[in-house]
């Protein structure tokens, strides 16, 4: 008997028929001889909806009572799930986050679980109930509930995953598995059957949004079997997996693609030791994150120097590096929000040389210009503007023909 983790996402749960196929699912791997604890997602759509009624009453709204309202939507899902459960005479018992003691610290928002105790998810396991957890949230050391950021049901499923030590953790959704890249942008993307932990990590980091990055993360720490599958439709999903060694890699497994880029330039600036951290220091200090950096080569002693952020830091981020300028003396200060950052990863990338040529090559015969270019060992990421992001992607996953399977 093997005890599973099962998380299902806001579409999967998105009307009261799909909750009852849901119980339908959970009583037939009870059958199979499974306990089983299940997160749920608020139904589609409803995170959204409570989030802009947060932002009808306050542009910042204060972000305790943020948790509080935004958390509710898992709550409606945990006891109408139970509802259906008990319905068909399996004994289940809904928990909010914070009852099953889901202890977060005090990021409002974007919280990070600290701690589980299980104690009474095994007690409930033991007495034969179906446990059904409300995702996205938590509790911190004072009792405020938190929430997770956006996706992080998977986070919470994971986390239950790791405390329980179950033997699987299977994330239901609204496509049978990790594709190659997002099927809604290539049609002809490919299932994969399994894919790295580390892969999965870059892919999630990306942009990918199938599955939340601490997800991965924690899973990857604890040692989680990961699985991501169809709510809908019986199949096998993907796989994540940790033995690479043993596996006859791809070069190339996956395009990740991430819209919230935006990107700031600051031109003429004095180059010498310290400027990069005159620029960035104010950025950091805030708490705005830098993704991709670049400075250029100085001339006449001056050099430019480039970063992108969060779309949504963009004019924040504008404002402070204007400043920087004047204090500076720099030339000038110019951004881009309509950005777009496309990536490949592979962790074949690190025996095989030509990948970022084949790549180059196959965006500069679309004519899409490349506006940055970053590289790590197994992924390259170029920023584009944002009117390419369909075609580029469709581009080279073409080139790198993802869309077959690799030979045996
Ligand atoms: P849920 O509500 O179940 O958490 P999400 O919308 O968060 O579902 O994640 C599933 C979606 O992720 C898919 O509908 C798909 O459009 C998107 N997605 C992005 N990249 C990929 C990928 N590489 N493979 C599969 N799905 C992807
Ligand atoms: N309901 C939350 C969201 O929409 C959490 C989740 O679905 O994972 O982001
Ligand atoms: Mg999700």
């Amino acid at each position: 008997m093997a005890l599973i983790v099962q998380k299902y996402g806001g579409t999967s749960v998105g009307s009261v028929e799909k909750i009852e196929q849901v119980a339908e699912k959970l009583i037939a791997a009870r059958e199979a001889g499974h306990d089983v604890v299940v997160v749920v997602s608020a139904m589609s759509g409803e995170t959204n909806r409570l989030i802009e009624l947060a932002h009808r009453i306050a542009e910042n709204p204060d972000p305790r009572e943020y948790d509080v309202l935004v958390s509710t939507g898992e709550q409606v899902t945990i006891a109408l799930l139970s509802m259906a459960l008990i319905k068909r005479g399996c004994p289940a018992v809904s928990y909010t986050g914070s009852q099953v003691h889901i202890l977060t610290d005090d990021a409002h928002t974007k919280a990070r679980i600290l701690d589980i105790d299980e104690s009474r998810i095994r007690d409930d396991l033991n007495a034969g109930r179906v446990v059904v957890v409300a995702g996205f949230q938590g509790r911190d050391e004072h009792g405020n509930i938190t929430t997770l950021g956006r996706g992080g049901s998977d986070t919470t499923a994971v986390a239950l995953a790791a405390a329980l030590q179950a033997d699987e953790c299977q994330i239901y959704t609204d496509v049978d598995g990790v594709y190659t890249t997002d099927p809604r942008v290539v049609p002809n993307a490919r299932r994969l059957e399994r894919i790295t932990f580390e892969e999965m990590l870059e892919m999630a980091s990306l942009g990918s949004k199938v599955l939340q990055i601490r997800s991965v993360e924690f899973a990857g720490k604890y040692n989680v079997r990961l699985r991501v599958l169809s709510a809908f439709e019986d199949g096998p999903g993907t796989l994540i997996t940790f033995e690479e060694e043993n596996m006859e890699n791809p070069v190339i497994s996956g395009i990740a693609f991430n819209r919230d880029e935006a990107k700031l330039t600051i031109l003429g600036v004095p180059d010498q030791p310290g400027v990069a951290y005159r620029i960035l220091g104010p950025i950091g200090e805030a708490n705005i994150e830098v993704d991709m950096i670049i400075q250029n080569i100085g001339a006449d002693g001056t050099t430019d120097f480039t970063f992108t952020v969060h779309r949504n830091d963009y004019e924040r981020a504008l404002g402070i590096l204007t400043r920087t300028a004047g204090e500076l003396g720099a030339r000038e200060v110019v951004g881009d929000d309509n950005i777009v950052k496309i990536s490949l990863v592979g962790v074949g990338m690190r025996s095989h040389a030509g990948i970022a040529s084949t790549m180059f090559k196959a965006l500069a015969d679309e004519g899409i210009n490349i506006r940055m270019i970053s590289t790590s060992e197994i992924k390259i990421s170029v920023v584009v503007d944002e009117k390419y992001l369909e075609l580029g992607v469709r581009t080279l996953h073409d080139a790198f023909h993802l869309e077959q399977a690799p030979a045996a």
